[in-house]
């Protein structure tokens, strides 16, 4: 499997290229719209062919490259189904599994970030990597506190869905804003203080008490991602 990080540093944003070398078809995972070149760039120059790119949610931070990419490259867009957004070419859900190539990824319903939030799972032999979204950060998790975000529905979804996984799983979170790229289930399980909770009634509380300041692009980016990435 080809496989590339990318990172947009105005937003601490991850995207993930993951191509397959034997029919050279690729998928995008939170494409940045910023970053299109970049990515139609490095799409060129390893010989691939973009056919699926695919948000884990509706993002608040940055506006996705979902509508851009699917009119310069073809390819299929998708989004959650309770995303609502009409301007993707398909919807996924709760055990759908995602084609191109030989590859696949399996989609795991993880809501409590937003109402619309995924994780994708892709199997290397024996070992699984999971795109977490910003359900599972490394050392955190995505906050609650906006877009139909629910603390009870997060914990049910770190405990009962992603500390199910085997500890080597490697997770590739949405977002690192501390220098972090990758971390593992076991890892996460020992030392994301958000996982630390002695039960679901901590966790809300924990959760309720950050007091984060709003994204400085949400007013923005809500509705542009509503709209696969075009402002109006
Ligand atoms: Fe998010």
């Amino acid at each position: 499997m080809i496989f590339r990080q990318l990172f947009h540093a105005d937003t601490g944003t991850y995207t993930y290229l993951l191509g397959d070398e034997a029919t050279r078809e690729a998928a995008l995972i939170d494409p940045v719209v910023d970053n299109v070149e970049q990515y139609q760039q490095l799409l060129k120059q390893l010989d691939l062919k973009l056919v699926v790119a695919l948000d884990t949610h509706v993002h608040a931070d940055h506006i996705t490259a979902l509508g851009a990419l699917r009119d310069l490259t073809g390819c299929t867009s998708m989004m959650g189904e309770p995303a609502r957004a009409a301007c993707v070419s398909r919807t996924f859900k709760d055990g759908d599994v995602i084609r191109f190539g030989k590859l696949s990824l399996q989609v795991v319903f993880t809501p409590g970030h937003t109402d619309d939030s995924y994780t994708f799972l892709y199997r290397d032999g024996s070992k699984l990597w999971a795109f977490t979204g910003d359900t599972l950060l490394i050392r955190g998790c995505g906050r609650t506190d906006f877009q139909n975000g629910d603390s009870r529905r997060q914990y049910a979804s770190l405990h009962h869905k992603l500390l199910a996984l085997a500890d080597d799983t490697v997770v590739y979170p949405g977002h690192d804003y501390k220098g972090w790229t990758s971390s593992t289930i076991g890892e996460e399980r020992r030392f994301n203080p958000r996982l630390q909770t002695k039960n679901v009634e901590d966790f809300v509380e924990l959760m309720a008490n950050l007091k984060l300041a709003n994204p400085k692009h949400m007013d923005v980016a809500v509705p542009a991602n509503l709209a696969c990435g075009k402002q109006r």
